[in-house]
């Protein structure tokens, strides 16, 4: 598993996860729980966690899907902003990690709102799109294989509603889009993503350098 990191230089990049982002005592022990892990590296930071959670409430967000789970931290921090009657549907084909968020999406009083579907992401996906349909989400963060991103975003904006927002988790790929000379498979297809994505006029889109690069993508 590619270990995948902030592109800032060691020493700012701690200083924006501890000054640019604020985390609550749970939030903190998931991460540290995670950070024991072999794949702690999947783990989105501090800062990243407190954008996303920016961003649901700057949109009101009521209804949020998450595609790759892991450990639960991106879906802590998001159903947290989220309003008590609010929804996230979480979507991993993992239970044991996706067990570790459980644990603490209770602790916090939010597993409530959070309707984990351990399947692949695209069935998730599509049976969303017949129920509750079209139009029903206002936040989709996708974190997941980044071979699948590009179907990902599509169902995406069939499941958003026009203002409602993508992020979009690694677009950066620790520099490896911006590098012509790297050829793999998951490089070539956030470049690909990339591109399509800057290009596309469903959305109003900014690629942020934070973490590992997060795209924005705003549905029109
Ligand atoms: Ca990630």
């Amino acid at each position: 598993m590619a270990y995948h990191r902030s592109v800032l230089p060691d020493a700012i990049d701690a200083y924006v996860r501890s000054m640019g982002a604020r985390e609550t005592d749970l939030q903190r022990r998931l991460r540290e729980e995670t950070l024991r892990l072999p794949q702690a590296g999947m783990q989105i930071g501090a800062d990243e966690a407190s954008l996303l959670a920016l961003v649901v409430r700057m949109i009101g967000a009521r209804r949020a899907i998450e595609v790759g789970t892991f450990t639960g931290y991106s879906a802590l921090a998001v159903a947290s902003a989220l309003p008590t009657d609010g929804h996230l549907v979480c979507c991993d084909v993992n239970r044991e990690w996706t067990d570790v968020g459980r644990r603490y999406w209770r602790e916090a009083g939010v597993a409530g709102r959070i309707d984990l579907r351990i399947a692949p992401a695209a069935e998730t996906l599509q049976a969303l799109a017949r129920d509750p349909g079209p139009g029903s989400f206002d936040f989709v963060f996708i974190d997941a294989d980044k071979s699948g991103y590009d179907a990902y975003y599509e169902h995406a904006l069939v499941l958003l509603r026009a203002g409602g927002v993508i992020a979009i988790d690694n677009t950066l790929w620790s520099g490896g889009v911006a590098d012509a000379s790297q050829t793999d498979d998951d490089t070539v297809a956030l470049r690909a993503l990339n591109q399509k994505i800057q290009r596309d006029e469903r959305g109003d889109m900014c690629l942020l350098s934070v973490g590992d690069g997060v795209t924005l993508a705003r549905k029109r």
